[in-house]
């Protein structure tokens, strides 16, 4: 009997909740399991009428592109049913200092003459010589494409193909609901609008049924995507939260949504994330909105005096009109992440995995990474779902790990020091073991390709390079340069030469955000 069951075949997924990370995940299955024509495995969503979604995930990673392109939505759709707009990366203001504003950008692109020249070494040895370029601008074209408000194409651009590396920023709600009408209509996902009440378990201690207010599901394997209250992998499974409070304070966001002054307006082609005595601000520039929030840590300051940090920003920015704080949304969040996402036949994806704090907008490329790992791994029956389910577990742990020291970089790279907040942010103390050790390396030695182990990484060199050297000044460190030969670093010279002159030639060739958006719209 016991036999039996473990070897039955996988054949109904149920994934539970009707946030992005819910769609996302039943439309990555679906897709990539034709479930539509697949008579022996079915996907069908359970969201709760009872409970709203998040809504405010609105910057998304470059992978997002090959996402929609492979669940079969065309570019020119979801620009237009999600309000989207183009992002090529982030602009941190103010985060390295609290003198005169200050600039560094984390732009999407790979550094000119990544591979094959001596970036790191290169900038620390003649960086100096160029007080008035940043390492972004010196090594990317996009710090200029952000400075005009550029497109990353042309309009005769493929669609999801790119002139300059770019995600999305998009309006959360029309997302999902993008994601639902398309999973149901042209995926052949199941869809039932019920609350999940109660679980089931069978003699195994894996779930057999949701009972939900009016039904029970059934199914295989179950994917939680229930957002914070994670119905099945936390209260159902107790799998417990590894917090990193100790490190990164914040936990909690003040948001709004702001209108234009001028429906004609530039629109901004990166994420701007501004620091501020408690935290910082993100900017999202849509076509027809901003969604702007402030992030800050109720152990360091109040609500109301985040409300005015918000309010005074918003008071800053000219292209847009009033808001009244009565729009203001307070959301709450705990920063760690579940080291046993997946535990028996449950799966957690999205928030109700984790969630660490918005900067660098990493957790909707967590959902993404997530739920093309249970596609391409998907156990066909329950024998094998312990080997899965390891492999999952230990693969995402180390990358929670991952996402927890690039977020900390950001802070301990700083030398604010105008509260208790930043002197508490800013202390390495707090910061992983390896996060110390990388640090003290290089400070004596660029960043190596082989400081990172894995092909995958989600913060790879190119990403550690922008935060550094954005941050820190070449003559901060300590390197001997003697072991760099002319070639190699003139081969790096020459990669810079041409990004310059690439530079300009894009200024010249692409359209606005807005003029590209308007074309793609018409
Ligand atoms: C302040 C803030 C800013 C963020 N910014 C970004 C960003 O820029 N980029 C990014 O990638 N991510 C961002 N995120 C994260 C992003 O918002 C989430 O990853 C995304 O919204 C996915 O949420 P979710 O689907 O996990 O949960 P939710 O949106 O909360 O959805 C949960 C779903 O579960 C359902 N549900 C709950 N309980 C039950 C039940 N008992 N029965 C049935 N259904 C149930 C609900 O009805 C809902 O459909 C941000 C998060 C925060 C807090």
């Amino acid at each position: 009997m016991k036999e039996s069951h473990f070897q039955a075949p996988l054949t109904s997924i149920v994934v539970a909740g009707g946030g992005a990370a819910g769609w996302l995940t039943a439309a990555i299955l679906a897709a990539e399991h034709n479930i539509k024509n697949n008579d022996r495995v079915s996907v069908t969503l359970v969201e709760s009428p009872d409970v709203k979604i998040l809504g405010v995930g609105e910057g998304t990673w470059p992978t997002m592109r090959d996402t929609l392109r492979k669940i079969g939505i065309s570019e020119a759709d979801f620009i237009a049913s999600c309000d989207a707009s183009f992002k090529q990366g982030t602009r941190f203001v103010n985060w390295k200092s609290t003198e005169s504003e200050n600039v560094y950008d984390h732009p999407f692109s790979l550094p000119a003459g990544f591979f094959e020249g001596e970036v790191g070494a290169w900038w620390l040895s003649h960086g100096h010589k160029h007080q008035k370029s940043t390492f972004s601008e010196m090594f990317s074209t996009q710090s200029l494409l952000c400075n005009f408000s550029k497109a990353p194409k042309q309009v005769q651009t493929p669609p999801y193909a790119a002139v300059a590396n770019y995600g999305y920023h998009l309006d959360a709600h029309k997302f999902a609901e993008l994601l639902k009408t398309h999973c149901i209509e042209r995926l052949g996902v199941n869809y039932v609008n019920d609350h999940i009440e109660h679980i089931k378990e069978d003699a195994e201690g894996y779930i057999a049924s949701l009972q939900c207010k009016s039904q029970e599901i059934s199914g295989d394997l179950f994917v939680d995507c229930t957002g914070f209250s994670a119905t099945l992998i936390g209260k159902h499974f107790n799998s417990p939260i590894t917090d990193v409070s100790h490190g990164l304070k914040n936990n909690s966001a003040m948001a709004v949504q702001a209108g234009y002054v001028d429906e004609n307006v530039d629109i901004a082609s990166a994420t701007l994330s501004t620091a501020h005595e408690n935290g910082w601000i993100w900017d999202i520039g849509l076509p027809h909105r901003k969604g702007v929030g402030c992030v800050y840590s109720s152990e360091f300051t109040s609500d109301e005096k985040a409300a005015e940090t918000l309010k005074a920003y918003l008071t800053s920015c000219k292209k847009t009109k009033d808001v009244s704080e009565s729009d203001f949304r307070k959301i709450t969040f705990s920063p760690g992440y579940r080291k046993t996402a997946w535990v028996k036949n449950c799966v957690a994806v999205g928030t109700s995995a984790g969630f660490v704090e918005p900067l660098e907008a990493s957790a909707l490329v967590m959902v993404e990474m997530s739920a093309r790992f249970i596609s391409e791994h998907l156990p066909n029956h329950r024998e094998i779902m312990p080997s899965v389910s390891k492999r999952f577990n230990s693969n995402f742990t180390r990358r929670w790990e991952r996402i927890v020291d690039f977020l900390k970089l950001h802070y301990v790279l700083s030398v604010r020091k105008d509260s208790p907040y930043w002197r508490f942010m800013t202390n390495l103390d707090n910061a992983s073991e390896q996060l110390k050790d990388w640090l003290l390396e290089w400070q004596y030695r660029p960043i190596s390709l082989t400081d990172f182990c894995y092909a995958d990484e989600l913060f790879p060199a190119a990403s550690y390079m922008y935060v550094l050297y954005g941050m820190k000044a070449p003559e901060q460190f300590a390197i001997n340069f003697s072991r760099y030969s002319d070639s190699v670093m003139g081969q790096t010279l020459n990669a810079v030469k041409a990004n310059e002159k690439l530079s300009q030639k894009h200024i010249a060739a692409l359209p606005t955000n807005r003029e590209l958006i308007k074309a793609i719209r018409a």
